[in-house]
């Protein structure tokens, strides 16, 4: 059973790992032990001890491999127990799966504390083994959320929103300025607001301008006045909507007029909603300057989630206020019109009037 040719393969390999022991390569760690006749002592090949002589040593496959010849475990290297790297890739599998689960995302601190880390260290250990931060990774986890929900969700709202992006701690300060409802009438789709409506004609269509007390919550595109009012119940299903008195209309010709020149702009109080996610992309949808376009790349940049574009397009096609905040100024990276809530069509007229040459 024994051949020369199996003893010079035998060989050849003990050089390969006496090389990976002698460079004390962390990454064949795992992969085999070493153990010393003289010592009686068994390592891992990146142990810091000092190298023994390559008559002493002999190769195992395994912990039990060695302790069965006789050798106990290093106290320096610990080869029976995880390796620092088989730790931290443990922890940051945990806190990936924490993240996936919460409804909300958890903060650094609290991830951090789960596995047993400060939150420095913690987010030093994420970032080298993922490449990327613990943030970047929840937002990409919870557009890959948004993605599943569109398909079973309403409204894209309705799918942020059960993607937590509407966490409601995020809500409790200073909501309802922000929310121009509270917290939960906003979830309840507006419960108990009061909201005022009216549809116009306008150049492109037909035009809905609703607003709560809040101010305009609504500037919605369309040519079936019918088909408005249904999108407006749809997006404020808790709302008690009415027809719009004739101070209002004032409001409604201000809204065509910012549709019609877009130059002029709208010196209404908007009642903005969303969440925070949301709130920060439809802040740089209005930071564009009229007769200029950006990628949603752009935008996710602006925003400091350059990871979140995907997440950006859907917090464009949440918008609920057409025209007020420019979400018709996000096309492709290709320069392609992409899509718009209220059209295609729409868009490049929209772009056409801003003075955009050729929006194609
Ligand atoms: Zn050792």
């Amino acid at each position: 059973m024994h051949s020369p040719e199996s003893d010079i393969a035998r060989s050849s390999q003990d050089d390969v790992l006496w090389t990976a022991l002698a460079a004390r390569d962390a990454a064949a760690d795992g992969r085999f032990v070493y153990a010393v006749r003289t010592t009686g002592v068994y390592c891992r090949p990146s142990c810091s001890a000092r190298r023994p002589n390559r008559e002493n040593v002999s190769f195992h496959a395994s912990c039990s491999d060695a302790e069965a010849a006789g050798f106990r475990p290093c106290r320096r290297c610990r080869p029976n127990e995880p390796s620092r790297a088989e730790r931290q890739a443990e922890a940051v599998a945990r806190a990936c799966r924490l993240i996936e689960e919460a409804e909300a995302v958890p903060s650094l601190d609290a991830l951090a504390e789960e596995v047993g880390m400060s939150p420095f260290h913690f987010h030093r250990v994420f970032r080298t083994v993922t490449g990327i931060t613990p943030k970047t990774y929840a937002a990409a986890q919870r557009a890959e959320r948004v993605a599943a929900g569109l398909r079973e969700a309403d409204t894209v709202t309705q799918a942020l929103y059960e993607a937590g992006y509407a966490a409601p701690s995020r809500f409790y300060a200073g909501a309802t300025e922000r929310l121009g409802m509270t917290p939960n009438a906003y979830r309840k789709g507006g419960l108990g607001a009061r909201i005022r409506f009216a549809v116009a004609p306008c150049a492109l269509g037909a035009v809905l301008v609703a607003a709560s007390e809040r101010g305009v919550c609504a500037i919605l595109l369309g040519d079936e006045p019918e088909a408005l009012t249904q999108e407006l119940r749809q997006r404020f299903p808790g709302a008690a909507l009415s027809p719009g008195d004739a101070a209002f209309a004032e409001w409604v010709a201000q809204v065509v007029g910012l549709v019609e020149v877009p130059a002029r702009g709208l010196d209404l109080p908007l009642d903005i909603g969303g969440t925070a996610f949301q709130q920060r992309v439809w802040a740089a949808l209005r930071a564009i300057p009229l007769g200029t376009t950006a990628t949603y790349a752009d935008i996710a940049r602006a925003i400091g989630a350059p990871a979140a574009v995907r997440a950006v397009a859907l917090a464009c096609g949440a918008n609920r206020l057409a025209v007020a905040i420019p979400c018709h100024r996000v096309v492709r990276s290709d320069g392609a019109l992409s899509g718009y809530r209220w059209g295609v069509a729409r868009k490049r007229a929209l772009l056409t009037r801003e003075g955009v040459p050729d929006p194609e």
